[in-house]
């Protein structure tokens, strides 16, 4: 019998600012943290709300920019995003799909929206994660995993309406399609009204909810829409109520205990490493790509 998951906090949605002009995010952490390093492996989570966007000829989007040492993983709930880099890499996500880019010893990438959704414009929802590497994997070769909903794990619930998602690590058997460096679970939770459905993860790892869809009970405590639960490392078990139609983004990993210099669109262990990466990029060593 595992004890209940302690709550640390429940965060409301930070103000939001625009990433390039494609995407308004509000920046849950490190920001809303006691330290950058609390929910170690990941390292950044920037929620984009739910927006209407407007048609445009142009598709909008962030230009080209430098990646080195870590992941980022970004999940499409409404709209379509694609992406394209120096490695060669190219995607499009799709609603429920997910772009795992493994930007490692460095690359560049523009990301923005799809040309088809930018002309008729529409609703956008979208999450993008950054997850932490390993110092032995900082410099592995980059490479580009395209996670359709299709591809990822299921687990049906007893209700037979409400599904858990596996992207990544497992749940109850099921595995997701995601390979990661380090031990991570990444699911989306899609619960119909009234469904209930329980979790048990380790202690250790760092974990916390982002209520995309509806509003939720959380080991009893109301969390509504947009709300982010943050867990202490004491209990395992977490129950996830379904007060109305919801979907909650499940994010749980074992933290990666070693020294942390990041700094804009780099994470590394040291700070000479930082240098080295600016510098590699200004040299051209990260590749070229249009804009
Ligand atoms: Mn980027």
């Amino acid at each position: 019998m595992n004890n209940l998951r302690k709550i640390d906090s429940i965060i409301p949605p930070p103000p939001a600012h625009m990433v390039g002009d494609g995407f308004r995010v509000h920046g849950f952490f490190p920001g809303q943290l006691s330290n950058k390093k609390r929910m170690s492996p990941f390292f950044i989570m920037d929620y984009g709300s739910k927006i209407e966007f407007t048609p445009s000829s142009e598709p909008r989007g962030v230009g080209v920019h430098p990646h080195a040492g870590f992941e980022t993983v970004t999940i499409a709930y409404h709209g379509r995003v694609a992406h394209h880099d120096s490695a060669g890499n190219r995607g499009v996500i799709k609603e429920g799909d997910v772009q795992w880019m493994t930007a490692g010893s460095g690359l560049l990438h523009k990301e923005y929206h799809e040309k088809e959704f930018s002309k008729t414009g529409g609703l956008f929802q979208m999450v993008q994660l950054w997850v932490n590497l390993p110092a032995r994997f900082k410099k592995t070769t980059p490479k580009y995993q395209g996670i359709t909903r299709e591809m990822m794990g299921k687990f049906l619930l007893p209700d037979k309406k409400s599904i858990i998602e596996i992207i990544a690590g497992e749940y109850n058997g099921v595995k997701g399609p995601a390979f990661t460096f380090s031990p991570v679970h990444l699911y989306n939770a899609r619960l119909a009204k009234d469904a209930s459905v329980e979790f048990d993860l380790p202690e250790k790892y760092n974990t916390g909810f982002l209520v995309i869809e509806g509003n939720v009970k959380v080991n009893s405590e109301n969390v509504p829409t947009d709300h982010f639960v943050l867990f202490k490392n004491e209990g395992e078990k977490i129950i996830l109520e379904a007060s109305e139609d919801a979907v909650v983004l499940v994010l749980s990993g074992e933290p990666i205990e070693e020294p942390l210099a990041a700094y804009g669109p780099f994470v590394m262990n040291k700070w000479e490493e930082i240098e080295q990466a600016i510098h590699d990029v200004n040299t051209g060593k990260f590749g070229v790509l249009e804009d």
